[in-house]
């Protein structure tokens, strides 16, 4: 039995609170050894009262990078979940790669932007990188002992969002209020946006694309309401294996830290004979133009996935700040796609020379 010894990078967030109300429920497994947050240092302090022997570094300010570069490649560490919201967990990652710790990757942003660069580097430096993301937790738990070769497709769940039923003209009216209330998840604000555009779902797209090396074609999205079938795998002999649990980021956490051991927990069972239905039914393309757009970038690969990724966080922003609608961060993500001209086989400059790039233009359409 390995006890692992974890730095979680955006402890006061809503995954970073589920990583430790883990450790608290597997002590024997899991050793909070280093923590951060952003701008939150009272949650940040409360947070290392339970675990006092945490090393504890702030982001915000001068020299934010560097505290967390230090804490992701900390002697005492052997993994590091990335639970930061947006792409300031990226030069960390890679450094805790480098300084061999394995991830735990909650930050889809991330492998979004940068996903060859970080499972090639993984690979070049023998760690390992775990998903969180229930989707890719469940997809990771469905091809355990399966070559890749005889994976048909992979299907990510998709709980539609707080607009689902809402009719398409009705979208323009959207307030950040009603598209924070996701039906099935408690979340940070920006990914609970993402659920409602489904640019959620897109980002997952690209980041199942590089975490399991299947092409864009082999990845599928299919609306599920109850959010109990994480995702599913579809084998070339049309068998199909999907993982299901009750809905807490609990699981696929402690799957990340205990992998690939099982140990037992408090965490709620499902009880089958208490779930009215599952159902299934396609999502809505045209209404929700983020899937299409998160495909065609995934295909076209090269910096464009950062690009969709940037002008989204951008956009995202506005509409928090009310200062756009809700259609608008779609239509601006698509205007800043179009007028990018996508570098091929982008090294980590040319990346974050394109996340910038698509940042001001993002903020200048907005303006
Ligand atoms: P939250 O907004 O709840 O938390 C974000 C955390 O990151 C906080 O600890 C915050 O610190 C810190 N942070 C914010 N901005 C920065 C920055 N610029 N640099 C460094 N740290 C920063 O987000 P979530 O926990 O919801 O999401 C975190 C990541 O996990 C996202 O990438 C999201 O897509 C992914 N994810 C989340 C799921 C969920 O259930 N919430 C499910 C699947 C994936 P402070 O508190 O000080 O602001
Ligand atoms: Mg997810």
């Amino acid at each position: 039995m390995r006890k692992r010894r974890v730095v979680i990078l955006g402890a006061t967030g809503s995954i970073g609170t589920s990583a430790r109300k883990v450790a608290r429920d597997i002590p024997e497994r899991m050793e909070i050894v280093g923590m951060s947050a952003h701008s939150n240092e009272a949650a940040l302090r409360e947070a290392g009262k339970e675990f006092p022997d945490a090393k504890l570094a702030m982001s915000s300010g001068d020299g934010g990078e560097e505290r967390l570069i230090e804490l992701a490649t900390m002697p005492g560490a052997d993994m590091v979940l990335i639970a930061i919201v947006g792409t300031a967990g990226l030069r960390p990652a890679l450094a805790a790669i480098e300084a061999g710790k394995d991830l735990a990757v909650a930050s889809k942003e991330i492998l979004v932007m940068a996903g060859e660069a970080v499972m090639t580097a993984a690979r070049e430096h023998g760690v390992q990188v775990l998903p969180v993301d229930s989707e890719h937790n469940a997809i990771f738990q469905c091809l355990e002992g399966h070559a890749s070769e005889h994976v048909r497709r992979v299907i990510l769940t998709a709980s539609g969002g707080p607009f689902l039923r809402w009719p398409a003209v009705s979208l323009a009216g959207a307030t950040p209020e009603q598209a924070l209330k996701h039906p099935t998840w408690d979340m940070g604000r920006k990914i609970s946006i993402d659920s409602a555009t489904l640019f959620n779902k897109g980002l997952e797209m690209i980041e199942a694309r590089w975490l399991f090396d299947v092409e864009m074609p082999r990845v599928d999205v299919i609306v599920h309401p109850q959010s109990i079938v994480h995702s599913m795998v579809e084998f070339i002999d049309g068998s199909v294996l999907a993982q299901l649990s009750t809905t807490d980021m609990c699981f696929p956490i402690q799957y990340a830290v205990t992998w690939p051991d099982r140990v037992p927990n408090t965490l709620p069972p499902l009880d089958f004979a208490a779930l009215a239905q599952l159902t299934f039914e396609a999502p809505r393309r045209a209404d929700f133009p983020a899937l299409d757009l998160a495909r065609h970038a995934g295909e076209i690969g090269g910096t464009l996935p950062a690009v969709l990724n940037a002008a989204n966080e951008i956009a995202v922003d506005a509409f928090l700040d009310r200062r756009c609608s809700f259609p608008a961060i779609w239509q601006t993500v698509e205007r800043v796609m179009n007028t990018h001209a996508p570098v091929a086989a982008p090294d980590l400059a040319a990346i974050l020379d394109a996340d910038s790039w698509a940042r001001h233009r993002a903020a200048e359409l907005l303006s």
